[in-house]
């Protein structure tokens, strides 16, 4: 007998693990009244699917957990079966697959697959309880039975695309730790002394960000709220508090301007509005290179390692992933399925593994779901 298995969430995840279990055994109950949102908006309405670079290093997580279902399904696996689909994504930044014209190509495939499923729309589940061996989903509308409940449930970024707790709010509730979640790959706002980089919004600067021991690297936009822009994104995976550092000139070499006739605003490899705003700061005029004081360079030499505190960041609402999440450890890495529930199975962003920017977050959300369908066909043999 086919087990009954309900997906909580349309997403992603949701959507790969629908389509690799068998016609009619899955019931996906979405509390939005269509399928994936986040990936029609996804990378610039793009969708930055994957990565050439693959592998637990650009995860925040445990090594242990991630790699197994990155190497079960791999980002080549994840090409491979795209391919098959039809859809052949496009090299960009050297790196990053992407949909060639929009994301809709990617959420087509998974619409037509999920065709083979049940599906409840426009249903938010509330509450998740077990008896026997029989899952109780309760929704908005009504309680639906299940043999095996797969949460796929995403984290809390971009509530207005329908993230919600229930994720958390299930596992803590059968007893699973949740690790303590916060924005992720979102930007930063900033304190009093950087309240100069509002005026600057608009403009965009390739540079190198620390936070601690890791180094992001790309470009830095600075925003209405403070800054944004793929390096800061980055940055604030590794960001709770306290200091940063920003290398707004790297590679740049100095001996450069000592005899240049050209005023510094040219000379600086920075947008000139933004070398002005920091003259500004530094109570430098922009004055031709070979009239600049010792004392002028060891200032102006500081733009290497400016270091600051942001204030906080955007917040959830613009955050693109969430860190933390149903703890791994507690989780079986081969199945998805937890240690503590039997037939109870958590996949995609709803666990503590995060990634960088560059399709990472996809690729897990695909190669979990993966390893749940894996498993979960075998069982049914
Ligand atoms: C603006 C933006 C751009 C992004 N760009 C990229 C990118 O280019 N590349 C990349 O790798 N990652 C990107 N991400 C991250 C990526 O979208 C997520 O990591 C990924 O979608 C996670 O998949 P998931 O299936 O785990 O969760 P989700 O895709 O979030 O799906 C969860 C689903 O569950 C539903 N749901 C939640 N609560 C309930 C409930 N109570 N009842 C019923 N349904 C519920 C939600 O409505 C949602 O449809 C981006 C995210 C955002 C917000």
């Amino acid at each position: 007998m086919n087990k009954k298995i309900v997906i909580i969430g349309g997403g992603a995840s949701a959507l790969m693990l629908a389509s690799l279990l068998p016609k009619n055994s899955v019931t996906i109950i979405e509390s939005n009244a269509k399928l994936g949102a986040k990936i029609l908006v996804s990378g610039g309405g793009k969708c930055n699917i994957t990565n050439t670079l693959m592998g637990a290093e650009y995860f925040l997580g445990d090594e242990a957990f991630i790699n197994p279902s990155l190497k079960r399904f791999s980002q080549q696996s994840l090409l491979q079966w795209l391919e098959r689909q039809r859809l052949e994504p496009v090299l960009r930044k050297e790196r990053q697959y992407f949909c060639k014209n929009s994301s809709k190509e990617l959420l087509d495939i998974f619409i037509k697959q999920s065709k083979k499923q049940k599906i409840f729309f426009n249903e938010k589940v509330l509450d998740v309880s077990k008896r026997d061996d029989l899952f109780y989903v309760k929704t908005n509308k009504q309680t639906v039975t299940a043999d095996a409940v797969v949460v796929a449930s995403g984290g809390l970024s971009f509530p207005k695309l329908g993230a919600s707790s229930i994720g958390y709010d299930i596992a803590e509730k059968f007893g699973h730790r949740v690790v303590k979640t916060a924005p992720g790959l979102v930007g930063f706002t900033v304190q009093k002394d950087q309240f100069f980089f509002k005026e600057l919004s608009g403009l965009s600067t390739d540079v190198e960000i620390k936070v601690g021991d890791n180094l992001c690297k790309g470009a830095l936009l600075f925003a209405h709220k403070g800054m944004s822009g793929p390096a800061v994104l980055d940055a604030s995976l590794y960001w709770e508090k306290g200091k940063i550092e920003i290398d707004f000139l790297p590679q740049f070499s100095w001996e450069k301007i000592y005899k240049s006739k050209k005023q510094l605003s040219s000379l600086l490899p920075m947008p000139k509005r933004l070398t002005k705003a920091f003259l500004l700061q530094l109570n430098i005029d922009d004055k031709t290179g070979i009239k600049i004081t010792t004392d002028e360079i060891k200032l102006l030499k500081t733009l290497n390692s400016y270091s600051f505190a942001p204030a906080g960041t955007f917040g959830y609402a613009k955050a693109e992933v969430t860190k933390g999440g149903v703890c791994t450890d507690e989780v079986d890495a081969k199945s998805m399925m937890s240690k503590k529930v039997e037939g109870l199975y958590f996949t995609g962003e709803v666990l503590d593994v995060t990634g960088r920017l560059g399709g990472y977050n996809f690729q897990w959300a695909f190669s979990s779901a993966y390893s749940c369908a894996k498993f979960i066909n075998k069982e049914e043999k």
